[in-house]
C-alpha cells in the first residue's frame, strides 16, 4: 500500500517511496545502484559507471535545445543507518516504513534517508519528465558521502561533460548554498622522558566534564569551553604554584568532534593537597564566570587517586603544557564576503597518553579558502614545533570558495524571487561537502545547492517537509529552464 501518494509533486514522491525500499547503508550501495542502471534502462536513457561506484544516467537535449549548456544534478545514494534501540531493523533488507505526520514525512523508528533520497528522486523526476524541454542535462549518483566521499573523491574528471553543477543534498529551503570548508589534520606525536614518584607525595585526579562540545565546523563559532585547554590552564597553573608533577591527561575523542571531557591524574606533595583542592573549587567559580549560560553543565572535580608508578620530568612536563597553551583553539578568521561565515578555524579535538611514554594530540584545521587552510594547519604545527614531536599532517579534502558573482547563483536567485515573490538566503557552511571535492577536480565549474527542509538527519527523528518537496520542485524545473546557451 503506498503511504505518500496523493503527495505532490507525484513523480518525486513516487521514487522517494520506491527508494524506500531499497537497502543503501555506506559502502553497501550495490542494490541502489542496480535499481537505477535498471531505471536507465527501462526509460532509454544512457548511463555508465565508474570504479569508484558512481554512476550517470544521461537525458538529452531536447529538440532544438541543444545550443542549451549541459547542466548536472548531483546526489548521494548512501544512507545513515540510525534506529531507535528497541526497533527491529536489518539494514541490509528491511524497507523503510515512510509515515506522514502533521505535514512532515518520517520513518518508523530508523532515519528516513530524505538525505538524500529526495535528490535521488528528483533526479529521476527530471529524467522522465516529458513536459520539460531543456538541453542535456547529467545526473551524477555519487556512492559514500555519508562515510568518507570516497565516490566524490574518486570522480575522474572526465566522467561528466557539464560545467553548471546542481548539489542536491541541502536540508533547507529558502537558503541557497554556494560554499564550504575543506579541512585537514595536523597530528603531533611525542615521548615523554619519566620518573619515578619522589617520596611523600600523593595522587589526585582531576577531571573536567559536562561540556557542549559540538561539531567542529557547524558550531565552531559558538564559544564553547574546550574541555583540553581548560584543563591545561588547570595543570599550568598547579604546576607553578604548587610544583605538581603529571602522570597522565587525556581528553576529547573524535576528530571533528570539539572535546567535550578531559581527565589528568597528578602528584603533589601531602601537605599541598589541602590547597591544591581548594584551588580546583576556584577554577570552577572562574569557568562558570567565563562561560555562564553557555556552559551551564561544566564542573571540575577532583578526587584522591592511587600513586602512578612514574610521573612525566619536569622538561617533558612544561614543553607538552607550554604548546598546549599556545595552541589556537576557535575562529582564525571570518569570511569578507559572506556575513557570519566562518572562514577557517582549528579544533584542538583530543589528547590521549599510550604506552610508557607516548602522548598523541589531534587537531583539525577548516577553511573554505585552500592557502587559508595550509597556512591554519602551520600555525599549529609551530606550536609543537620546539617539543622535538612528530608533526604530520592528514591528506586533508578542498573546499569551495564562495562566488558571490557565480552565473548559477543569479539564475538561482530570480528563479526563486520570481516563483516565491521573495529572496532566499545565501550561505556557505564551515564544513566539508562533496562539492569541494568536485570544485577542486572540475575547474572552473560553477555549482550551486539547494534542497527541501529536511530535520533530524542521521537520527530516527529525520523527517522532510511536505510543503517544501514542491518549493524544491519548482525552483529545479525552473533553473533547469532557465540554463543558459553554450558559449
Ligand atoms: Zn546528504
Amino acid at each position: 500500500m503506498s503511504v505518500l501518494s496523493g503527495l505532490n509533486p507525484a513523480p518525486i514522491w513516487i521514487y522517494f517511496e520506491e527508494i524506500c525500499k531499497i537497502p543503501r547503508l555506506s559502502k553497501n550501495e550495490g542494490k541502489i545502484r542496480n535499481y537505477l542502471l535498471d531505471f536507465a534502462l527501462r526509460n532509454n536513457l544512457g548511463s555508465k559507471e565508474d570504479s569508484a561506484g558512481n554512476i550517470l544516467i544521461v537525458r538529452p537535449a531536447s529538440k532544438g535545445y541543444e545550443n542549451i549548456s549541459t547542466l548536472v544534478l548531483q546526489s548521494h545514494m548512501d544512507m545513515v543507518g540510525e534506529k531507535n534501540a528497541d526497533h527491529p531493523h536489518n539494514w541490509s533488507a528491511d524497507p523503510i516504513m515512510p509515515v506522514l505526520d502533521n505535514g512532515w514525512v518520517k520513518a518508523s523508528g530508523t532515519t528516513l534517508g530524505a538525505d538524500d533520497g529526495v535528490g535521488i528522486a528528483a533526479q529521476m523526476a527530471v529524467l522522465t519528465d516529458s513536459d520539460l524541454k531543456a538541453g542535456k542535462i547529467e545526473c551524477l549518483f555519487t556512492v559514500d558521502e555519508e562515510s568518507g566521499m570516497t565516490g566524490a573523491l574518486n570522480l575522474k574528471p572526465d566522467f561528466f561533460e557539464g560545467r553548471i553543477l546542481i548539489n542536491l543534498d541541502s536540508e533547507d529551503e529558502g537558503i541557497l548554498f554556494i560554499g564550504c570548508a575543506g579541512g585537514i589534520d595536523t597530528i603531533c606525536e611525542m615521548k615523554f622522558k619519566s620518573l619515578p614518584v619522589p617520596d611523600g607525595l600523593t595522587a589526585l585526579a582531576i577531571s573536567v566534564t559536562g561540556l557542549r562540545g559540538g561539531h567542529s565546523g557547524d558550531e565552531i563559532h559558538k564559544g564553547y569551553g574546550n574541555a583540553i585547554k581548560l584543563m591545561n590552564r588547570i595543570l599550568l597553573d598547579l604546576s607553578r604554584k604548587f610544583d605538581t608533577l603529571l602522570s597522565i591527561f587525556d581528553g576529547g575523542n573524535l576528530r571533528n568532534a570539539i572535546p567535550r571531557e578531559s581527565f589528568a591524574v597528578i602528584v603533589v606533595k601531602k601537605g599541598l593537597k589541602n590547597d591544591v583542592t581548594d584551588r580546583i573549587a576556584a577554577f570552577q567559580k572562574e569557568f562558570e564566570a567565563e562561560f555562564g549560560e553557555v556552559e551551564k553543565e561544566l564542573k571540575v572535580t577532583i578526587k584522591e587517586n592511587d600513586l602512578p608508578a612514574v610521573v612525566m620530568d619536569r622538561d617533558s612536563h612544561s614543553m607538552l603544557l607550554d604548546s598546549l597553551d599556545r595552541c589556537p583553539h576557535g575562529v582564525i578568521a571570518w569570511s569578507k564576503d559572506i556575513e557570519d561565515l566562518v572562514e577557517t578555524s582549528t579544533n584542538l579535538a583530543s589528547i590521549r597518553f599510550a604506552g610508557d611514554d607516548d602522548i598523541k594530540i589531534v587537531t583539525t584545521q577548516r577553511s573554505s579558502v585552500e592557502s587559508s587552510k595550509y597556512s591554519a594547519a602551520v600555525l599549529v604545527e609551530s606550536c609543537f614545533e620546539t617539543t622535538g614531536a612528530t608533526i604530520s599532517h592528514s591528506e586533508g579534502y578542498p573546499g569551495w570558495k564562495p562566488d558571490l558573482n557565480s552565473g548559477i547563483l543569479k539564475i538561482t536567485v530570480e528563479s526563486y524571487r520570481r516563483l516565491f515573490g521573495k529572496l532566499p538566503e545565501v550561505k556557505a557552511i564551515h564544513a566539508g561537502l562533496e562539492c569541494g571535492l568536485i570544485y577542486e577536480k572540475f575547474k572552473g565549474i560553477d555549482m550551486i545547492s539547494f534542497g527541501p527542509t529536511i530535520r533530524g538527519a542521521h537520527t530516527p527523528e529525520e523527517k522532510i517537509e511536505v510543503r517544501t518537496v514542491q518549493m524544491f520542485w519548482d525552483l529545479l524545473i525552473d533553473v533547469i529552464r532557465n540554463t543558459p546557451a553554450k558559449h
